[in-house]
């Protein structure tokens, strides 16, 4: 039947996430971590703050936390220092904390585009470039996980804030419509490339990773065994819905992850169609009509 994939190796170095600490892990770059803890965001969201005098801050974290605002706005040494928000997507652990600190240092906010109730007031996509200090931050659009989603690269340092891009440790949720695994593969393949020169991995879950390509390259390997898996079962078991591959494919999950594996499996069904090794008796489409449909491989 095919085996699933190993665990990822964690590759994060130093302490263990604390929620509300401010911890410099450059300089000029402090993490401070969301009192946020759940399965979906590991030991919470963590919000950097980069630059010094203007400080640019990135991913907020959720709507609701007034704590974690005021423990933002004393890092960075007060509301005034604080002139810029940037989030890597909108999902509600990442963006809606914006509206808050925007209004408590009239920060300017910056996103891919408005969703989920987020309204940038700057647009960012692919190669936008803001300065910080000496400094500046690179736009990279890495659509996958969230088709807003951007990562941001520390010009000089080479330091790349990948959001939900990759955490550490663990894969990330693909979930379509919104989510797409093939542009999550390629955006991946894109970090490990050599056109990046990325010199570690600050995420928006758990601790830096200092072996950035080690880490994606197991990611890119972890989701290329689950997605062998997926065409493997679906030529044993022939025409079947997601119902029916759910535990063929993801039995190796416990069952407070049934609906995030749900989500993959969709996903890389997906996938398996635009390449050619599956079909659908529903049209795959933007809004997902696809979802409940029979998938059956191609031979
Ligand atoms: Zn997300």
């Amino acid at each position: 039947m095919g085996t699933p994939p190993g665990p990822l190796p964690d590759l994060g170095s130093g302490p263990p996430i604390a929620p509300g600490v401010p911890v410099e892990l450059a300089p000029g770059v402090v993490r401070v971590s969301a009192p946020n803890p759940s399965m979906m965001t590991g030991p919470g969201t963590n919000t950097y703050l980069v630059g010094a005098r203007s400080v640019t801050v990135i991913d907020p974290g959720p709507a609701g936390l007034p704590a974690h605002t005021d423990a933002l706005v004393a890092a960075a040494g007060g509301a005034g220092a604080i002139d810029r928000i940037v989030v890597t997507h909108t999902h509600p652990d990442h963006a809606p904390g914006a509206a808050a600190l925007a209004a408590a240092t009239g920060a300017e906010v910056i996103g891919y585009g408005p969703a989920e109730g987020f309204e940038p007031d700057r647009l960012a996509a692919e190669g936008s470039r803001f300065a910080v200090g000496d400094d500046a931050l690179l736009a990279r659009h890495t659509p996958g996980h969230a088709s807003d989603h951007l990562c941001w690269l520390l010009e000089s340092s080479r330091l790349l804030f990948t959001g939900d891009h990759v955490m550490e440790g663990s894969t990330v949720v693909i979930r379509p419509p919104d989510g797409d695994m093939g542009d999550y593969l390629a955006s991946l393949e894109r970090l490990v490339d050599g056109s990046e020169q990325i010199s570690a991995i600050a995420p928006g879950h758990g601790r830096v990773i200092a072996e950035p390509t080690a880490a994606v390259r197991a990611v890119l390997a972890h989701r290329r065994v689950r997605e062998a898996l997926v065409a493997t079962v679906l030529s044993e078991t022939g025409p079947a819905t997601l119902e029916d591959l759910l535990d063929l494919v993801y039995g190796d999950v416990g069952p407070e992850r049934t609906a995030v594996a749900r989500a993959s499996l969709w996903a890389h069904l997906r996938h398996l169609v635009a390449t050619g090794e599956a079909e659908c008796d529903r049209p795959i489409t933007a809004e997902g009509t696809d979802e409940g449909g029979t998938w059956r491989p191609v031979r």
